[in-house]
Formats: structure tokens, sequence, C-alpha cells
């Protein structure tokens, strides 16, 4: 029988409640406890797809397709059994969804549909459904305690406790400490806020994990549970720390995993955590440093390329090697001399994915550079189709174009399929799903890579399996006149023989794919493609 830890945040958002959570999921698999995460939003819009990155970070896209919260992101870097599905994210607008297209089937029959007990309902069987086969299931609830929002979800949980009764439920709640320098004290109050408030909906945290810059005396600890009804052995201490791969490490050395096993009545090996531990010495002590500019759209805002951020570390991890990103705002690239002076001091280039026109004539300009300067590149999604445009451009003449870009374009090197066959009759794909253009291409599939070429050295592999989020192709038409001129197909869908990656064989390190590598890097070996990419970047930032 699945057991649940149910995880809370208070006095502040941004706390780092999801990698806390995932964290404590990484101590308890490594003493074989086979744990799944879920994620509940309480905002109203049914999934992140349609959000935007520079308000809500990147969307995650699982194996199975699914678009979720970057959370997820989180969860699979941080467990290595457990691969994240359609059913580990949800959000009110998802619950109110369900439940709303029951009631106009009349699966109500009439009667009153309300948030307790309907909606409740429909969160607590979302999240037994997403703990089946699991022995624990850690569930995060997004938001702030306090939030209208995220009551129902609250609510949920509370008839959870009661149901699933001590040993099979327990909460964890995360807060901030904050430390006053005018005063030089920390201070505990928020806490005892936070947790009133919590009791005040009838919940009692079990866990209580202090977030705060500074460390936090004995003498506060003992306060904090003595205010909030926590046991004090339950409450944990997290400093802000050098390396988010070293929280495993500080939860299990306070015990964290035994409190959650006691209560469980599980009763288990040690964890083992010289996997995480080399991790963070690699990470903290790295022997040289590479730039990789970063050219794209949503540069304020780091985590809109979370997954991208995570690969490139893990990958400088991999080699010792510290990898600075530079954001290079793509707009600005069109013009700005001196923000091109930057691009060429970095030591590889990476054009991310992304959607629409703004920004293309900026990372095109990227690419030529790469290109025509040996410079590594590494071409991701849009990347890939961008790096197409401008070698057919520059290289073969022809004024080609993405008709995301340009609806009438005479030379639609990328497209969407439905446009070839029904305006073009020349689609030239075996396809057996006619259905793909016009709907995103989502989630895991697997290509096969052409042998010999880069990619499957990369990969030591000639089949592959990549997850994909995107609408547009390229268009085979143009695959002759491409590779006559020098840039390679290296790899095509197995299903439907669509381009999937292209290199150049004469450029030392110029590989751009349609799939999405990052969000299968682990920090524990990384991914073949970001171990390569810094590689070359290493290798080129030695010939300058
Ligand atoms: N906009 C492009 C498409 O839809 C690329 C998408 C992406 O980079 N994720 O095909």
């Amino acid at each position: 029988m699945t057991k649940f830890i149910f995880v809370t945040g208070g006095v502040v958002s941004s706390l780092g409640k999801g990698i806390t959570a995932a964290s404590l999921a990484a101590v308890l698999e490594a003493r074989g406890v086979k744990v799944t995460m879920t994620k509940m939003d309480p905002y109203i819009n049914v999934d992140p797809g349609t959000m935007s990155p520079f308000q809500h970070g990147e969307v995650f896209v699982t194996d199975d397709g699914a678009e979720t919260d970057l959370d997820l992101g989180y969860y699979e870097r941080f467990l290595r059994h457990s691969k994240m599905s359609k059913s580990n994210n949800f959000t009110s607008g998802r619950i109110y969804q369900t439940v709303l297209n029951k009631e106009r089937r009349g699966e109500y029959l009439g009667g009153t549909v309300q948030v307790i007990p309907h909606i409740t309902d429909e969160i607590k069987n979302k999240i037994l459904a997403s703990g089946e086969g699991y022995d624990i299931a850690i569930i995060e609830i997004g938001g702030t305690v306090g939030d209208i929002e995220s009551l129902p979800f609250m609510e949920a949980v509370r008839q959870m406790q009661v149901e699933l009764g001590r040993n099979r439920a327990m909460l964890m709640h995360l807060t901030l400490v904050p430390y006053i320098s005018s005063a030089g004290e920390t201070k505990t109050k928020p806490t005892q806020h936070s947790v009133k408030e919590l009791r005040s909906i009838g919940l009692q945290p079990d866990i209580l994990i202090c977030r705060s810059e500074h460390y936090i005396s004995p003498d506060n600890r003992r306060k904090i549970a003595l205010f909030t009804n926590v046991e004090e052995r339950a409450v944990i201490m997290c400093e802000d720390a050098q390396s988010i791969y070293q929280i495993p490490r500080t939860l299990y050395e306070q015990d964290l995993d035994d409190i959650v096993c006691e209560r469980f009545g599980m009763n288990l090996p040690e964890a083992d955590l010289s996997d995480w531990d080399k991790v963070v010495e690699a990470q903290l002590n790295p022997e040289s440093n590479v730039t990789v500019a970063m050219v794209g759209k949503y540069v304020e805002l780091p985590d809109a390329y979370k997954s991208i951020n995570e690969a490139l570390l893990h990958a400088g991890i991999t080699h010792q090697t510290s990898v600075n990103i530079d954001y290079i705002d793509a707009e600005r690239l069109e013009t700005d001399e001196g923000l091109f002076a930057q691009l060429q001091q970095a030591d590889a280039v990476l054009v991310p994915g992304g959607f629409g026109e703004r920004g293309t004539v900026g990372k095109l300009k990227a690419v030529t550079y790469a290109r025509e300067n040996n410079v590594p590149y590494l071409g991701i999604c849009l990347g890939m189709q961008l790096a197409v445009i401008e070698y057919a451009r520059n290289v073969l003449n022809i004024d080609a174009n993405s008709s995301e870009f340009d609806r009438k374009t005479a030379e639609p090197i990328i497209g969407l399929i439905t446009e070839w066959l029904d305006e073009r009759g020349e689609l030239q794909i075996r396809s057996d799903d006619s259905d793909l253009g016009g709907t995103m291409r989502l989630g895991a599939q697997q290509a096969e890579l052409v042998a010999g070429s880069k990619l499957s050295q990369i990969y030591g592999a000639t089949r592959i399996s990549e997850r994909h989020r995107h609408r547009y192709e390229m268009n085979n038409r143009y695959i002759e006149p491409l590779e006559q001129s020098g840039m390679k197909i290296s790899g095509y869908s197995a299903k439907q023989h669509l381009v999937e990656s292209v290199e150049i064989s004469e450029h030392p390190w110029f590989v751009a794919v349609q799939f999405h590598p990052e969000f299968t890097s682990s920090p524990r070996g990384g991914h073949p493609l970001f171990n390569s990419f810094v590689k070359a970047a290493k290798d080129h930032h030695a010939t300058k």
C-alpha cells in the first residue's frame, strides 16, 4: 500500500520546495524505496503547455508527452528509477475541467456540485492514482499556505490524512527562518505563524524544513519545535547550499529518512549517498572552465531554460569543468555590436528551443558566426530549424524560411506536415500518421541515427529515444541539396522518417537536433550530447 508524504510551503515562495522534496526522494530511493513524486498546481490553467516561460519558467516534457511544471524536471534529475508521467502533475484547472465534464454528462445525477466533496474527491483520486505501484509517493502542493487558491488541495490532504491514518500519510512543511542582520538575530516568528495558518485548516506538520541563509542555533530549533508542536528532531535545518545536489546529504545527516521510515514502519538498509558526494565534489572543484553563449528570447528569466542550464552543469560535472552560461538576448544581438563582441568571447554557442519569429534574426546571426568560425554549435529544436535555414540561405543561396515565420514562403524548408500535404502535394515522407501536422509532436520517440555520423558516435548507438515538443518539421524535399552541400542528416524518426538531426561534416562540432536532449540529462552521468558539446567547448577554449 502506497504511503504519502505531503509537502507544503509557507511564508514565501521560491524556497526550493521541489528541490527539497526531490532530495528526500533521492535519499529514500538510496534506501531501496520505490518512490514517485507529484506536483499539484493551484492555478486555473489546465496545464502549463500554453503558459509563458517569462512567468512560469520552462515547460518540462515527460516521456509520455505531458507538458508539465518544471519541478518535474527536478524530480527526474534526483531520481534514477522513476520517470514522471501525465499523472504526476495536475492543476486546479484540470480538476475543475474533469468535474465540470462529469457534471455535463449528468454523472452527479442532478446533485449540487461543490468544492467539498466533488473537487476534493477528484483531487484525492488523482493523488491516489499517481502513487499506484510505488512504496512512497511525495506530493508537492504548489503555492504557499494561506493562498485562497490552494485551499481545496489542503482540504484534500487533510481528508487523506484521516482516511489513510498515521502510518500511511505524513506532512512536511517548508518554511523560511529569516536572519535580520540589523538586529543580528534569527527570527522564528514567520515559521510559527505559518504553522498556525496550517493548523487553522486542520493540518499539523510532522516535519518542518527550515530554510535559511544562516546557521540556526539549537536554541532556536527547540523554540520552533515548542511553538509548532513538531518533534524537535523533525525540525530540519536547511541552510542555503552551494549546490542543490548537497541537499540529499543535508537531509540524511539530520536523519530525515529515518523519521519517515520509522513513521511508516519500514525497515530498510542505510542510504549510500556516495554518488551524490561525487557529483558535489566534481561540481565544487572544477579544474577548468568554459563559457557557453545561449542565444534566446527569454534571457531575463534563466528558469525558462532550466533543463538546459542543468544539462550544461551536468556535462561540466562529468568533465570537472565549470560551465558559465552567457545569456544573450537574441533580439538585441540583431543590432548590438557590443553584444556580438560578447558572443565572440564564448567557447561555444547554443540556440535553444523557442516559438515565434521574434529574435530569429539574431539567432541566425549567431549560427552563421559559429558555423563560419568553427565554434562548437548545439542547436535544439528551433535551434536546429534555424541551423537548417541558415545553411540553406548562406551556403545553398536559397531564400529558405520556416512557414512558422512566413506562411507564404516560396522555400518552406521548415513547415507543417499538413501544409505540405494540403497545399503542395509534394510530401516526401514515409508517413503513416497524417494527423501529425498542426498538432505538437510531444514526448519520447525513437530515432534512427545514421551509422558513421558524429551523432551516432556521440550516443554510441544507432537507435535512441528522446523527447519532442514542436509542430514544425524539416521538409524532406530539401534533404538532397543540403546533403550535397555538406550538411548531413544524422538521424531520422523511426516511425515517420522525419529529420531528427543535422550536422556539418567539415565543422569540428556542429550538431543540431529536433528533439530536447536536456530533459533526460542527469547529474549522475550527464547526457552524451551535452557531455560531448562541453568537451568540444573545452577543446575550442584550448585553441584560443
Ligand atoms: N517553434 C518550433 C516548432 O514548433 C520549435 C519548437 C521548439 O523549439 N520547442 O516546431
